[in-house]
């Protein structure tokens, strides 16, 4: 098996049919599997969906010895092993969502040769665990997903990345594959320098879905957008997302939304990552949800059936909004990708490229608080540094970054999260990558959100042809027929999406607050709440005044009785039950909607989201006085 050019194109396809089910390779798999079997470097970009795993997953089968895949998604790992396990496949991952024990065994599985592929995170290289085992592990090929990370040009640096380089040459330099969905010539040769790759094989392809509607829309008020989004959601059934830079326009937007009948849900960073990943799952069984997101939102999100992407704010680079974007339509259906561009939003996005390049002299003081802290650090926390530091805005980013990078140095350990953050050694001034805080990082920066207000201009004739401009790739032979520039954009949506559906305004006459039963589910079993967005109503509110929001659920509930009349295993009296949706006042003072019912009798828990602020909080109806509204 060692022998690896030993493999014709017919032997692999066979390995395709027999371990991955599939008949055939597509675009420039194949391409890309002979070059990775026979030892070469390759770099890969390929809109996401288009099968770049099996880039490297095919030759961990083919190889003898393991493949190493490098993800920053530790969200994604668990699911992406199991489905590899689940073919048969030795595969394994390990990350810190692992306790100390399961890390060590699954390392040692693959420092004994048991595991055909291990998926680690790039913190992981630090790991004094992985460091020992590291040399037994027979690596052949290391395969880096979301290659884009290493480019300081990219537009998703992460220092752990930055590292890669080093970590190839200590694992004795086996070949590189690197992957990603977006890629600019300057970025790719930023990838390939940086891995130290030797005459690679680099495939770059760009978004090249017809089915995908691509449009701007500039608005001249803020205002204005809520209402652009609200009309859209409502226009397009089936699952969306909403990015927007601000939470504060992500819950404008919830509420709007709400307003008008239709549930969201809100992901952003400041969620806990058990909300995080709740909502995450909600939004990918659905088949009608929609998400209103900050960028922190998609990464990984591999679910079919998007039918629109809407940006509510400029993204900082037209490479985070290609990506972004890219996650609509993977079935081959038309799906809706819209940005509304409203100047002001690039002084909002300008800050946030500030707060994203902190200066040499700024990552210095925050070395210079903590060094001050002493023995005191044990007892500070992020806020300390942030006040210390003078920072007023919570968005401003920098001293998160900068932890990072002392961290990704060596020179600190622990973290403020998990109060060990200890500083280990002192920080040379010489250590640190020339490009941190440069001059020329903010400027390329500050370029790049210049472009995305380019192409919001329109100037290209065709976004298509402008981001192929973009990415230096081959533009479409004339025009693309499916952007707002080449056609008209209401007509297109008109014809090929379906609306939301809404409520009859008849059925608002039935006044009652009687509990809400599930739509589509004729089973009502509310410990599924990953299911209920399935079933989610999208209804209309009633326009009389102080009634708004029973009068909308009052007219789900005539909708549906005759879908509750017939689900056999209801049960009598349904009225005496919590159910999802129900919106309720709980100690006489929080409003919220019940998003999920947990346990049954006694053990019945309400999993309820909370009106002001959108969190989700767990209440014991024994313990807590609940109210239906
Ligand atoms: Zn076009």
């Amino acid at each position: 098996m060692t022998d690896t050019k030993s493999f014709s194109p017919e032997e692999l396809r066979k390995l395709l049919r027999e371990r991955f089910g599939l008949q055939d390779f597509q675009g420039p798999q194949l391409e890309a599997i002979q070059a990775v079997m026979a030892g070469r470097d390759v770099l890969l970009t390929l809109p996401t969906g288009g099968g770049k795993s099996l880039v490297y997953q095919l030759p961990a089968l083919a190889l003898d010895g393991m493949v190493l895949v490098v993800s920053p998604l530790i969200a994604l790992m668990k699911d992406q092993v199991d489905a590899l396990r689940a073919k048969g496949i030795a595969a394994q991952y390990v990350n810190s969502s692992l306790d100390g024990p399961e890390r060590k065994k699954r390392l040692q599985q693959a420092a004994r040769g048991e595991l055909d592929l291990l998926y680690v995170t790039p913190e992981r290289f630090r790991s004094p665990l992985f460091q020992e085992l590291e040399a037994s592990m027979p690596i052949v090929r290391v395969a880096i997903d979301e290659a884009h990370c290493i480019s300081e040009w990219g537009h998703d640096f992460r220092p752990d990345y930055w590292r890669l380089g080093s970590v190839r040459r200590r694992l004795g330099g086996p070949p590189v594959v690197a992957v990603t969905a977006t890629a600019t010539p300057a970025v790719a040769e930023d990838i390939c320098s940086s891995l130290a790759m030797q005459d690679p094989l680099v495939i770059r392809l760009g978004i090249e879905r017809e089915n995908l509607f691509l449009g701007v829309t500039e608005v001249d008020l803020a205002e204005e957008k809520v209402t652009i989004l609200a009309e859209r959601i409502a226009a397009m059934d089936g699952p969306g997302i909403v990015y927007s830079t601000l939470i504060r326009d992500l819950e404008a937007l919830h509420s709007e939304l709400r307003r008008r009948g239709i549930h969201s849900l809100v992901y952003h960073g400041k969620l806990s990552s058990v909300e995080r990943r709740r909502m995450q799952e909600r939004f990918m069984k659905s088949e009608r949800e929609v998400v209103l997101a900050t960028n922190a939102f998609g990464m990984g999100v591999d679910k079919s059936d998007i039918r629109f992407v809407l940006h509510a704010q400029v993204p900082r680079t037209i490479e985070a909004w290609t990506q972004e974007v890219g996650r609509a339509g993977r079935d081959g259906k038309p799906s809706w990708c819209e940005l509304l561009y409203f100047k002001e939003d690039l002084a909002v996005q300008q800050n946030f490229i500030n707060w994203s390049n902190p200066t040499r002299e700024y990552l210095f003081s925050v070395y210079e608080t903590l060094r001050g802290w002493g023995e005191r650090l044990q007892i500070k926390d992020v806020d300390d540094l942030r006040d210390e530091l003078l920072i007023k805005n919570r968005a401003d980013n920098r001293v998160h970054l900068c932890l990072k990078w002392l961290e990704v140095l060596g020179v600190t350990e622990g973290s403020f999260e998990t109060n060990n953050l200890e500083l280990v050694r002192e920080l040379e001034p010489g250590e640190l990558p020339d490009f941190v805080g440069s001059e020329g990082k903010m400027r390329a920066d500050l370029e790049a959100l210049l472009g995305v207000a380019q192409f919001a201009g329109g100037k290209g004739g065709c976004r298509r042809v402008a981001l192929a401009d973009h990415f230096h790739l081959p533009p479409p032979d004339g025009p693309c027929g499916t952007c707002d520039l080449c056609t008209d954009a209401m007509a297109w949506r008109t014809e090929r999406m379906i609306p939301r559906p809404l409520a009859s305004e008849a059925a608002t006459a039935n006044e009652s607050a009687a509990p809400i039963l599930e739509a589509a589910s004729s089973k009502p079993s509310f410990g599924a709440g990953v299911q209920e967005s399935e079933s989610d109503p999208h209804t209309k509110p009633k326009s009389k005044a102080g009634h708004s929001v029973s009068g909308t659920f009052a007219s789900q509930q005539a909708k549906q009785s005759a879908r509750r009349d017939s689900s056999s295993d209801a049960p009598a009296d349904t009225r005496t039950r919590w159910e999802r949706g129900d919106w309720v006042r709980i100690d006489g003072r929080h409003m919220g909607q019940i998003i999920r019912v947990e346990g049954e009798g006694r053990a019945t828990r309400l999993i309820v989201e909370s009106a002001s602020d959108l969190r989700l909080r767990k209440v014991d109806p024994r313990r807590k006085r609940v109210e239906r509204l």
